[in-house]
């Protein structure tokens, strides 16, 4: 099922997204997309909505360097284990909406990235029942000022301003992970391009161990990690992020 949150002439809703591409529809669903969703009984054409982040986390957590060509590109050896740091949730945005370039930072840079979202309260889940706290997963752009990651040695200003956590267009919760296509493309032109089979750590692996730190809670998203060929983007370009069996989040990118 592909979930997604709306905006429709009545109000805010979660809805499956249904029918082919072109033509698709939304379900409105009752209350809240986790177990076994309900449905009102309206259905909405696409082109009378407006696609949301799909869904509203409590924390964002994630995954540094768990791609060796990134790491490499940024100087670096993969870590043993995963790296984690977090984002702000008030960073999420949704498709099509800008990302703002804060004026004190010189370089802007997308990072395309399979997010997992949580499907229920969970700690301490081992790597092989990390299924069952998935609710699916949707795409990220991992918006990053880059020269503020560096200057600060810690990366809580460079990955938290407003708008830095794109997500969507929705969340796909029939979709097996394991080796997809993702990338990346500035004003159409490809600049990220990879496979999740070469993720470092697994998602069963990124679960087992930040479970082990922290609650994790329905909705919370935990972004991947980034393939090669992060780069900087300009106000008046567009970014879009594309993986295999998902879909596309696109969104502008402007000047505060
Ligand atoms: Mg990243």
């Amino acid at each position: 099922m592909k979930l997604a949150r709306v905006a429709t002439p009545d109000g805010m809703a979660f809805a499956a997204i249904e029918g082919e591409q072109g033509s698709e529809t939304a379900r409105e669903i009752a209350e809240h997309p986790f177990g076994e969703p309900t449905f009102t009984g309206r259905i909405w054409p696409l082109n009378q909505i407006r696609l949301l982040a799909p869904i509203l986390a409590s924390k964002v957590i994630a995954i540094g360097k768990n791609y060796a060509d990134h790491a490499a590109e940024m100087g670096s050896v993969p870590p043993e284990n995963p790296v984690i740091f977090l984002k702000p949730n008030t960073a999420i945005i949704g498709p099509g909406v800008p990302i703002v370039r804060p004026p004190s930072s010189q370089r802007v840079d997308y990072e395309g990235e399979l997010a997992v979202v949580i499907g229920r309260p969970c700690k301490d889940v081992k790597a092989a029942q990390a299924n069952k706290v998935i609710l699916g997963y949707t795409v990220a752009n991992d918006v990053t000022a880059r020269d503020q990651q560096q200057a600060d040695g810690q990366w809580t200003r460079g990955k938290g301003y407003d708008t830095f956590c794109p997500l969507g267009p929705w969340i796909e919760t029939d979709l097996d992970v394991a080796d997809l296509a993702i990338s990346t493309t500035l004003d159409g032109a490809e600049r990220q391009s990879s496979r999740t089979s070469l993720m470092l750590h697994s998602v069963g692996d990124i679960i087992e161990w930040i479970s082990a730190v922290m609650t994790l809670m329905p909705g919370d998203v935990i972004l991947t990690g980034t393939p090669a060929g992060v780069g900087p983007m300009a106000a008046g370009q567009t970014v879009a992020v594309t993986v295999e069996g998902i879909g596309t989040l696109t969104n502008p990118v402007v000047e505060k």
